[in-house]
């Protein structure tokens, strides 16, 4: 099924040219796999007769029909035909607009298949868009009026009908290539179907079971794989040996000393729990979870030291400049009062800046450099890297998390990340890592009082920032768009910055933030923002990652019905981080949905960030789970992690009960799997090898 042969992009199908081909890219469908894994979003079944006596209250029609005879009725500068039609139940009437050549098709007196939708006007069922096809006593009804017929996402110029024909000449055609890559023994454990008999069923069932239960196979193979997957790099890992070292932590309890705060319990943990992984036998890859502000980076922080008082090398990888910028001051402010070299590689320094930083990179003159993606670009060198950390992780592909890795000689890994995975998900997702989790937050911290608020009484959100304000505290506005988009009701960070400093705040200095900024200018319009010279900020949700300035106390998002859970999470965990009350104003539009209003309301109630990304799994449901899916860190074809989440542990168990009755990993016996996973991986390559 995953042969390289469904690989051929799908203009190699009849019938679908460069336009339709288009079309099919918008969705992401380029190639015949990609096709065959376009599930129909929903079925209609069109197997059992509705007359149209049946059709008044808007269910759809499917009947046998005669043509008893055309009207015309005035439409736009001419006439539309009208067709009076009936069934054995009554009559109806089929309004023709711009399909006057049906005159010659529905011709009186002759009988057809019909299937349509109707309304009712004076009395009359009337249909405007409809389906025939002619009907004769001798032969079978065509499928689209006897069968469960599949509808597709589509996009562009595509119809239900191109697509649906596409996909059954591929299913012809490709049928020889799909095989059964579940061994007989799990396939009937489990109830399972031949993949061969899924894909048909899945997108040209029979009955409600065929969809069930062809659904269910393919999920069931995907997530199978999967958990394989993970589970046994998860296993490799664990058999990862090198030449231990041992560490002093002499230069860590002297930096703990010298904080002007104590550890929280969870820091403490997390920071013994990871020095002790430091330098084994088995390189560390653990995971720290912590809610936004719980102090991780600290943490973090101070996980480097005793690699560094080695003389080793640490680096440090965030996901966007301004944070690495704002990582390096405040590691800076931490650090270099004990000698330790610090060094921000980030795209903004000059070629001969760079060349000598790479160099003394290379020579080992710096501790620990702290830079973006470009940490993992072809000519950084170190001479001897020892820890890799990796900040807000789930903003990474996996692949890049590889290519530093790959850099030193098998260095620890950690790994951190503020998107709280819920526990469910946790061993799919992170199913490879130790975890350790920091539960606590700093003491003194006052949960965030958070207000929803409607666009209406967007005065009294900006009264109630004015007398924070006046308390010398700051704040944030958050937009969800850069600019100003034709046509667009959304309001933008350019636009809404010029309208707070001209119109709201005059007098007071803000400043205005976004990713498309140049690098200097985000730096110091961040670094008078920390320093208090810039009192507001109107941005967009570049500053959702790290942003740490514990004199701001208001938040306020203005469309927050746009951003996920998670998201807001997030944002709302740029303020409560200094000793002062802090608040989240939540502005969002009038017209916002039943399930719009309810999330918004699970803000108001908790502050958890588990509870919140539990909360956002249920209600978004299927397909848009927190920080994963959207992170692209997991692309499944034919299952979904909420959906799916009792074949999720199904496959689990599956997975662990092969491996640990195998603990020579996959041996000959298992060598089906071997094969597939070898020959042709089942998912991005990046989530295999890492
Ligand atoms: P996270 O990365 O988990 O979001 P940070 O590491 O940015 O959190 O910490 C948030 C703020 O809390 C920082 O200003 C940090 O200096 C401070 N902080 C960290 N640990 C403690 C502690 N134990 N007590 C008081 N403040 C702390
Ligand atoms: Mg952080």
């Amino acid at each position: 099924m995953y042969a390289r042969e469904l690989v051929r992009p799908i203009t190699e199908l009849k019938g679908v040219g460069p336009r339709l081909a288009e079309s099919f890219h918008r969705m992401e469908v380029f190639t015949w796999f990609d096709l065959i894994s376009h599930l129909p979003r929903t079925y209609e079944d069109r197997q059992a007769r509705k007359p149209f006596s049946s059709g008044y209250d808007g269910t759809p029609v499917l009947t046998v029909m005669e043509v008893i005879a055309h009207q015309y009725i005035r439409y736009r500068k001419g006439r539309a035909l009208k067709v009076i039609v009936r069934d054995a139940t009554g009559p109806a009437a089929l309004l023709c607009f711009g399909r006057n050549f049906l005159q010659n098709i529905l011709i009186p007196g002759k009988q057809f298949y019909f299937y349509g939708r109707g309304s009712v006007n004076y009395g009359e069922l009337q249909f405007s868009s409809f389906e025939t096809a002619p009907w004769t006593a001798d032969e079978p009804p065509p499928p689209e009026f006897s069968h469960i017929l599949p509808v597709y996402p589509l996009a562009g110029s595509l119809t239900q009908k191109i697509v649906r024909r596409a996909v059954a000449q591929l299913l012809r055609s490709s049928v020889r290539y799909l095989e059964d890559e579940l061994p007989r023994y799990l396939a009937d454990a489990h109830g399972l179907i031949a993949k061969r008999d899924a894909l048909r069923l899945v997108h040209f069932p029979k009955s409600q079971e065929d969809i069930e239960r062809s659904r269910r196979t393919l999920a069931f193979e995907e997530l199978f794989y999967l958990h394989l997957i993970i589970r046994r790099r998860a296993l490799k890992r664990s058999r990862l040996r090198r030449n231990p070292r041992s560490y002093s932590t002499a230069l860590q309890k002297e930096m703990i000393k010298q904080l002007p705060f104590t550890l929280t319990s969870g820091q403490i943990r997390s920071l013994q729990e990871i020095t002790s992984d430091l330098g084994r036998e088995r390189p560390m890859a653990r995971l720290i979870q912590g809610d936004v502000g719980s102090g991780k980076t600290l943490v973090a922080l101070l996980a480097s030291l005793p690699v560094i008082e080695a003389g080793r090398q640490a680096a440090f990888m965030v996901p966007t400049e301004l944070l690495a910028k704002q990582h390096a001051v405040s590691s800076a402010d931490h650090f270099e009062s004990m000698g330790i070299r610090i060094a921000l590689l980030h795209g903004g320094l000059k070629q001969s800046e760079r060349q000598l930083l790479l160099a003394s990179l290379k020579q080992g003159d710096i501790d620990m450099v702290i830079g973006t993606h470009a940490l993992f670009s072809q000519d950084v060198e170190f001479k001897d890297l020892a820890l890799v950390i990796i900040d807000e992780q789930h903003r990474f592909g996996v692949m890049q998390r590889n290519a530093l890795h790959h850099k030193g000689e098998v260095p620890d890994m950690l790994l951190m990340t503020a998107t709280p995975i819920p526990r469910t998900l946790a061993m799919t997702v992170f199913g490879d890592l130790d975890v350790s989790t920091i539960d606590t937050m700093p003491p003194g911290r006052k949960p965030v009082i958070t207000h929803l608020a409607s666009e209406a009484s967007r005065s009294r959100v900006y009264q109630a920032v004015r007398s924070e304000f006046e308390r010398g505290h700051q704040a944030y506005f958050v937009y969800p768009r850069i600019e100003q988009k034709e046509g667009s009701k959304l309001r933008d960070a350019e636009s809404m910055f010029s309208y707070l400093s001209n119109e709201v705040f005059p007098g007071i200095t803000g400043g205005l933030i976004h990713s498309q900024l140049p690098l200097e200018t985000k730096e110091s319009v961040m670094d008078a923002f920390r320093k208090g010279a810039v009192v507001y900020l109107a941005a967009t949700s570049v500053i959702e990652v790290g942003v740490d300035v514990p004199n701001a106390t208001c938040m306020v998002i203005e469309h927050a019905e746009r951003f996920g859970l998670s998201a807001l999470h997030q944002l709302r965990g740029r303020v409560g981080r200094g000793s002062g009350q802090a608040y989240a104003f939540l502005i969002y539009s009038q017209e916002l949905t039943d399930s719009g209003k309810q999330r918004l309301q699970v803000m108001k109630q908790t502050s958890d960030g588990f509870v919140i990304a539990e909360e956002d799994m249920k209600i978004r449901g299927p397909g848009d789970l927190t920080g994963i899916q959207q992170s692209g860190f997991l692309r499944l074809s034919f299952s979904d992690l909420v959906e799916h989440l009792d074949i999720l542990k199904e496959t689990l168990s599956a997975v662990q009960t092969i491996l640990s009755e195998d603990p020579g990993l996959l041996t000959p016996a298992h060598q089906v799997f071997l094969n597939v996973l070898e020959k042709a991986p089942p998912f991005q390559e990046e989530l295999i090898d890492s």
